[in-house]
């Protein structure tokens, strides 16, 4: 028996500011989603949940026990078999909302791909966990005039600006360089899931106000709130600063790859390499790599375990290994076990 749209949507469409039309609106509406953790899988349920017409939700790492505490989309069955969070996501948005559209992408995303990966979406959502890839999507966003919105959660804190190319700051106004290494994470200051999910619920009314075309009622501020302490605070973010190198200089430095570091993954002791794009053969690694450790695969992912490193290989030939945080024992791993 299938379900009726009408039925389905119908506590949303007596909602006045959104009404038949907006729900219309939202069924033709595209969204790309970057990272799909804590706050990009909140966001993606309540976005999927809402009809959102085409989701395309990027990501490059694979589900594990230590998500489950947060991240709602993932169960114990996707972390037992490293299941990649996109195609986690997908599967299950399929479960509850058949009628829309999800794409899942695993991968990185890098000013080699955004092109590609970002491409045609009206609205771009950060559901990521480091600022390199804020400040690629920032630069990609002013460049193209699509509107974007910067979301972040670590310990009981959190934070989400709307980003509005040609008319409020952008994120490069407000932070013209990354904080650095001093910057607290979720590997070291831990995280509540509230702090993630209430970010998620703000981007997310957001998103609908941005797609039903709501312009007028977006927030203009940079909103921050500390759930332990019960602190709050807003600052304006209604103007662009005129010298700011993104959308003052137009000058996108983070499209052009300049200042892309290795990339060492939250959460967690582990490197991901990236440089080799072309396909590997799970089957033909498994044989050779059965004589050197655990080895084991399913589509998606290829886990290959030496004690103390773990390796996660992907079919586009991306890794990351476990166990270290040094670029170049990860770099020499990968060159012995997977080839250079
Ligand atoms: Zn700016």
């Amino acid at each position: 028996m299938s379900l009726n749209s009408e039925d389905r949507y119908s506590r949303q469409v007596l909602f006045r500011a959104i009404g038949a039309q907006g729900q219309e609106r939202l069924r033709f509406a595209r969204v790309a989603l970057v990272g799909c953790g804590a706050t990009g899988s909140s966001v993606a349920q309540l976005l999927a949940r809402a009809g959102v017409g085409t989701l395309r939700i990027i990501d490059r790492d694979y589900v594990e026990a230590s998500n489950l505490q947060r991240q709602a989309l993932f169960d114990e069955n996707d972390a037992a078999e490293s299941l990649p969070k996109a195609i986690a996501a997908a599967k299950k948005i399929a479960a509850f909302n058949s009628e829309i559209v999800v794409e899942p992408q695993v991968a990185d995303l890098t000013p080699g791909n955004i092109e590609q990966l970002l491409g045609g979406a009206q609205l771009i959502l950060d559901g990521t966990d480091n600022f390199e890839t804020r400040y690629l999507i920032n630069d990609f966003a002013v460049k193209n005039s699509v509107p974007w919105i910067y979301a972040a959660a670590v310990g009981s804190y959190a934070v989400t600006l709307n980003i509005v190319p040609g008319e409020t700051a952008c994120l490069a106004c407000l932070f013209p360089d990354s904080p650095s290494g001093t910057f607290e994470t979720c590997e070291t200051a831990g995280i509540l899931n509230s702090a993630a999910s209430l970010i998620a619920s703000i981007e997310a009314v957001e998103a609908l106000k941005f797609l039903v075309g709501a312009t007028e009622k977006v927030r203009r501020t940079l909103l921050a709130f500390d759930l332990w302490s019960n602190e709050h605070s807003e600052i304006a973010a209604a103007h662009r600063r005129p010298d700011c190198r993104a959308c003052g200089q137009r000058d996108f430095i983070r499209l052009a790859g300049e200042g892309r570091p290795h990339i060492t993954l939250c959460g967690r002791n582990s490197v991901q390499i990236h440089e080799r794009h072309r396909p590997v053969d799970f089957t033909e690694i498994t044989e050779r790599l059965r004589a050197h450790g655990t080895v084991r695969h399913n589509d998606f992912v290829l886990k290959f375990l030496r004690e103390p490193y773990e390796l996660t290989l992907f079919p586009d030939g991306r890794a990351i290994i476990k166990g270290t945080t040094d670029t170049a024992v990860a770099r020499s791993l990968y060159a012995r076990f997977v080839g250079s």
